[in-house]
């Protein structure tokens, strides 16, 4: 392995969520030989000259973080409709929009997304949206990692028109990323209260005939649960029950309106959940029962949600926010610790996307999804705990380094793969045609 070492990461803390404790010592290093992790040890630059030097004399190195549920094209509707219930948001201000948007927009817009992801510490993502081939080009520019899938709706979609179309889009995906190294296609009925029993049936079969994730979004709102209650007699969860859709590769975003029988069914099925707590703020959707879920061994990932109900896709924000806010949920001080919640943003998220053999710690054979933060800075210092730091003191903005997939995509904070300053400016443009839409 040692003459393919081409890439070393140099710091001084190492958080590798592998199961060990974070190592504090000077000159401690990941030697990267193509898309994977070589070695761990110290000062491996001297070891291997040759190799690239991404360096930070006060570095803290540790996992990429892994974004459990994202719409990364929202961008453009960030801070266009604010402070509004989820389904008025949804039905007069995102919904009429969504059915104007294009191939480009969805494109540009994911990009920025995909900026801001690299340059606060993300390095994959489960995204699900409209026009994905756009938002499977745009990652594959950005070189990140990303799980992505096409809505399905009763309703038509802006992308593929009637739904007959859509299931050849996302077939045509399955072709066109059947062994791709960053790109993993799901399948995304997007709600209960947008699908029908007969479409939710069908987008699990066709996951089932894939073997791949099926991602939709769930008891996230009380109006949701009672408007279920209405039209089928039961739960959000117990309808999935029912269908007979709950399994090992389900995952379902939210997960705030759930009670612990229905946790416990979860768990059972080994259904995994992404925890939105910015968003479920935001929207005032409420809070999930988090700590619940851990105790009952569910599989939790932490997630952003889209940017237009958060409004950014920082995951230090996200992590420090699910910490604190379950406290108050439980007015418990004990409750969802720092630790459990960067382990739901690296192994957890890794785990709930079904690939923690690959991604979500720094182990040598693992995947290189890595990055490293600058701790040199008055909000880090002293540093008695380091996880207590990632998560309840650091920023996106303190991630000086990036690498996915072995691939360095920000060195000194400057995006390697995207031309940031063209993609904002192309983000102007989409801003004045999003404000004309109706
Ligand atoms: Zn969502």
């Amino acid at each position: 392995m040692n003459q393919h070492v081409n890439l070393v990461l140099t710091g001084r803390w190492l958080v590798s969520m592998d199961g060990n404790e974070p190592l504090e010592e000077e000159g401690i290093s990941v030697a990267v030989a193509g898309d994977r992790i070589a070695e761990i040890g110290l000062n491996l630059a001297c070891k291997y000259p040759q190799a690239e030097l991404l360096t930070c004399p006060q570095g803290l190195i540790m996992p990429g973080l892994i974004n459990s549920h994202s719409h990364a094209a929202m961008s453009c509707f960030r801070g266009l409709a604010d402070d509004l219930p989820l389904m008025d948001w949804l039905t007069q201000h995102i919904f009429p929009r969504e059915a104007q948007l294009t191939k480009e927009i969805v494109y540009q817009s994911t990009l920025l997304s995909l900026c801001e992801m690299i340059k606060s510490g993300t390095t994959c993502c489960n995204d699900m949206y409209l026009f994905t081939q756009e938002v499977a080009r745009a990652a594959t520019d950005a070189g990140m990692r990303a799980w992505i899938g096409e809505g399905f709706f009763d309703f038509p979609s802006p992308c593929y028109g009637e739904l007959e179309n859509g299931f050849a889009y996302v077939e045509e995906l399955f072709k066109a990323y059947k062994a791709n190294d960053l790109i993993t296609i799901t399948v995304t009925p997007h709600s209960v209260y947008t699908c029908s029993p007969p479409l939710l049936q069908r987008a699990a079969a066709l996951a089932e005939e894939k073997q791949a994730l099926l991602h939709i979004h769930l008891a996230e709102t009380m109006s949701e649960v009672s408007g279920c209650m209405e039209q089928y007699g039961c739960s959000p969860v117990q309808h999935l029950e029912q269908l007979g859709l709950l399994n090992e590769r389900v995952v379902i975003a939210h997960g705030v309106q759930i009670s612990e029988e229905e946790i416990a069914l979860l768990a059972k099925r080994k259904v995994k959940v992404a925890h939105c707590p910015e968003s479920n703020m935001k929207l005032a959707s409420g809070m999930a029962p988090v700590q619940a879920m851990f105790n009952q061994g569910l599989t939790v990932g932490i997630g952003t949600d889209g940017s237009a109900s958060n409004n950014d896709v920082d995951m230090f924000s996200e992590m420090s926010t699910a910490a604190k806010l379950q406290k108050v949920r439980d007015l418990d001080p004990t409750a969802l610790k720092a630790d459990a919640v960067l382990q739901a943003a690296t192994m957890g998220g890794a785990a709930l996307l079904r690939a923690d053999a690959e991604i979500g710690s720094i182990k040598a054979g693992k995947k290189a999804d890595l990055i490293m933060l600058n701790m040199n800075q008055p909000h880090l210092t002293p540093c008695y705990q380091p996880i207590s730091h990632l998560v309840y003191a650091a920023k996106g903005s303190d991630v000086v380094h990036s690498v996915i997939n072995g691939q360095v995509v920000m060195r000194d904070r400057q995006l390697t793969t995207l031309d940031e300053l063209t993609i904002i400016e192309e983000m102007r443009k989409i801003g004045e045609i999003v404000l004309r839409m109706h």
